[in-house]
Formats: C-alpha cells, structure tokens, sequence
C-alpha cells in the first residue's frame, strides 16, 4: 500500500479508522485509493438517503453554486423558503430554522425549549432525556445523551437533563418537577442500538406532557426524512410532537440540519438563535431536490418494500445462524448476534475481496444497516449473501 502514515497523522485522531482513502461513490458504491469497491450499508451514518453523487443533488449544487452560494443568514434566500415551505406543507409544524449538524439543530431546540420556559413557564429549563439517548457532540447535546460514561467525559456538563427509560412511562413521570419544560427522545434510539419507542409510548409521553404543559420534543435526525418508511417516524404513532429536530438524510450528504417548531413555540426573540451559514442558499437547495425525490409519488413505498426485503432476508439469516433476531422500522435495522461479533464482522466485511462491504455495529453484538434510501432490490440479496459467508467465517470461527 502506498500510503503515507505522514498524512494519516495531519489529522486529529478522533476515531481509529482503517487506512484507506476513498475517492469516488457512485449509488450504494464507494471505492477506495486502490480502486477496490465497497457496497455501502452505512451511508455516511444514514446520510446519504439518495446515495452517493446522485444526480439530483450533484445538479443542484451545480445549479446553485453559479447562483448565489451565500448571502448571509441576515437576509432572505429563496432555496431556503422554499425548503422550509416544504417541510411545513409535509409536517405539523410551522416554523423552520435550518442549522448545519444534527448537534446544532437540537442546541436550538434545547435553547428554543428553555426560552420558552422562561417566558411561559415561569423559568422552567429542564429537559427529560432518556438513557442510551443520543443528541450529539456539543456540551449540551452530549449532556442530553444517555450514552454510557458521557456524563463524565468532559465536566462540568449542562445542567438540567435527568435521565428516563424509554418506553417506561412511569420513569417520566417520577422526574416531572416545578423545573421540567420539555421531554425529548429520539422516536427510535438509533446510536443506542435501533430501539424503537413503542406508538403506545409516543402517544402516553403526549398526553403525559399536555396534562403538565410540557413541550415534546422529537429529535429524528435519523429517524426523519423517510428513513423508517414514513417521512417523519412521529407519524407512526399518530402524535405530533412541539418541536422537531431533522439532520443526516435531510442533506442527502451536504452538511444541513432542522430545528422545526410550532406556532405557539417558535418563541425565540430577534438575537437569540443565528449563524454564518445558516439556511445558505447552497445547502438548503440540495434540501430541496432530497426533499423532491423523497416526497416523488411511490418513493416511500419503495423505502417500505426494501426495508420488507431486508428484514425478511435477516430474518432467514437468523434461522439459519440460531441468531436472536432483527428488528427496525424502516431502512434503520439491527441484527442481533449471538455474542460480540459485530466489531470483528465489521472488519471482516471491509476486508472483504475482491469486493468489500461496509457496515456498522452500534454495540458489540449489533449489526446496523443504514442503506441508501432507494437502495435496489439486488444490492440487498448481494448484502443478504456476502453477509452469510461473513457470519459462517466470523461466528462460528
Ligand atoms: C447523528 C445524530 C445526531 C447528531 O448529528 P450531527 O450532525 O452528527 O451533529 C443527533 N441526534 C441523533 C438522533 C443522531 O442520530
């Protein structure tokens, strides 16, 4: 390999990764510095929900970018209302303020939550958030995970985020206070694990939080943009939520995020919430051609048909290997192993030739799939089958 450790090491090591480049992606595809290819069931960390360089998006950039790039967030663009517009339209609620990470949009949305605490709730700031949650990277966000060992990594953290168990409604309830302005979770823990919250949770955390006027605050991230077979996974439970967090698949790769928020809630004095880049001209028209293609006639239909094939397809995985099982909603899926595997099957599947494939192991004994959102029907059986003579070489070794 001519590779040069000296470049490797220019970059702050936040992450071991392995030691290759990538140079190109086409669809489910990526390729690395040596021209080896790689079927892709990461995507970026389900970001990139039309794959990579697909046309819609690379046409608006390209479109874009002869336009206007950025005219500052002091002033109106047109790419920008019409994103916003559309998420309005599609979605139960009415304001949009669009951010460049996930973290970002739910700083906004912890920030919006505790304005509107101050004005409505008599100071009120806290913000019920739930073990193995996880919001982002920034100190708030970090302190509003549940991620194991976060609470120590870097103190003090922000005060105000007491911990509650998903799909306990009991263990809501016991951390209700004079203090408490919001609940917020993700409608399926992805970084936990792909645990979803049950409809039967969503719709007991609305009542819960409209008996005591507390704001419910859905932070999909990964969950939103069509990921789990609808546009936004709040609507599987038939609730709608106060605020609303959307980043990843929002972008199709592009560095965008949401912070959506009812009427009554977008509360946020001129001053309190900005940023150089936020809702450029840019980024917020490759929202628009994302937000096109998922919103064509018959997409999300065909997102749920995948997702049929995969989960079934793991299924049979499970019957054959004696594994515990699979489980998800949508093209956000696990499949459970019957010991720690996950880091060495990941590995293995990398290393794979002549062709690699690429996966994800939220925990040690977790394999997660997060393809792109029109991922065809073939690179699935292909995953299904490479994924059996990985679980033959690596499981049972
Ligand atoms: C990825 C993720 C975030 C953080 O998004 P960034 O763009 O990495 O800051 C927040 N919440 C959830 C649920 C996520 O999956």
């Amino acid at each position: 390999m001519s590779m040069h450790r000296k470049g490797f090491d220019a970059l702050m090591e936040i992450i071991a990764r392995p030691e290759l480049i990538f140079v190109r992606g086409q669809g489910s595809w990526l390729e690395d510095h040596a021209g080896k290819r790689y079927l892709d069931f990461v995507q970026g960390w389900a970001v990139n929900s039309l794959g990579h360089q697909a046309p819609e998006i690379v046409a608006a950039l390209e479109r874009q970018a002869r336009l206007l790039i950025n005219p500052s967030a002091a002033f109106y663009n047109q790419p920008a209302i019409d994103l916003a517009l559309r998420l309005v339209q599609a979605s139960c609620f009415d304001r949009i303020f669009f951010a460049n990470s996930g973290a970002e949009a739910n700083e906004g949305a912890i920030k919006l939550a505790r304005k509107w605490g101050q004005k409505h709730r008599d100071g009120a700031y806290r913000i019920i958030t739930f073990e193995h949650a996880f919001h982002g990277r920034t100190l708030a966000t970090m302190s509003a995970s549940g991620k194991e060992g976060w609470d120590r990594k870097f103190p003090p953290q922000v005060e105000g985020f007491p911990k509650a168990r998903l799909n306990d409604l009991a263990s809501v309830r016991a951390l209700i206070d004079e203090q408490t302005v919001a609940v917020m979770l993700e409608p399926v823990q992805g970084e936990g694990g792909v645990i979803p919250a049950t409809p039967a949770f969503m719709q007991a955390l609305r009542s819960l939080t409209r008996e005591h006027g507390l704001l419910l605050i859905v932070d999909e991230v990964q969950t939103g943009m069509g990921r789990t077979g609808r546009l936004f996974a709040y609507q599987h439970a038939d609730v709608e939520p106060d605020i609303m967090t959307l980043g990843k698949g929002i972008g199709g790769g592009v560095p965008l995020a949401a912070l959506c928020a009812r009427e009554a809630v977008s509360c946020f004095d001129p001053g309190d919430q900005g940023g150089t880049y936020n809702g450029n001209p840019l980024m917020t028209a490759v929202g628009v051609a994302v937000f096109d293609a998922l919103t064509a006639p018959g997409f999300l239909d065909d997102v749920n048909a995948r997702a049929q094939l995969l989960s079934t397809g793991l299924l049979s995985l499970c019957e054959k290997w004696g594994l515990p099982g699979e489980r998800g909603l949508g093209l956000l899926r696990v499949l459970e192993l019957d010991g720690d595997h996950g880091p060495a099957l990941v590995e293995a599947a990398r290393e794979r030739s002549p062709e690699g494939l690429l996966l994800n192991s939220p925990r040690n004994n977790l394999l997660r799939f997060m393809p792109a959102l029109n991922v065809t029907a073939d690179e699935i059986e292909t995953l299904l089958k490479w994924l059996d003579g990985l679980i033959g070489q690596v499981c049972t070794a």
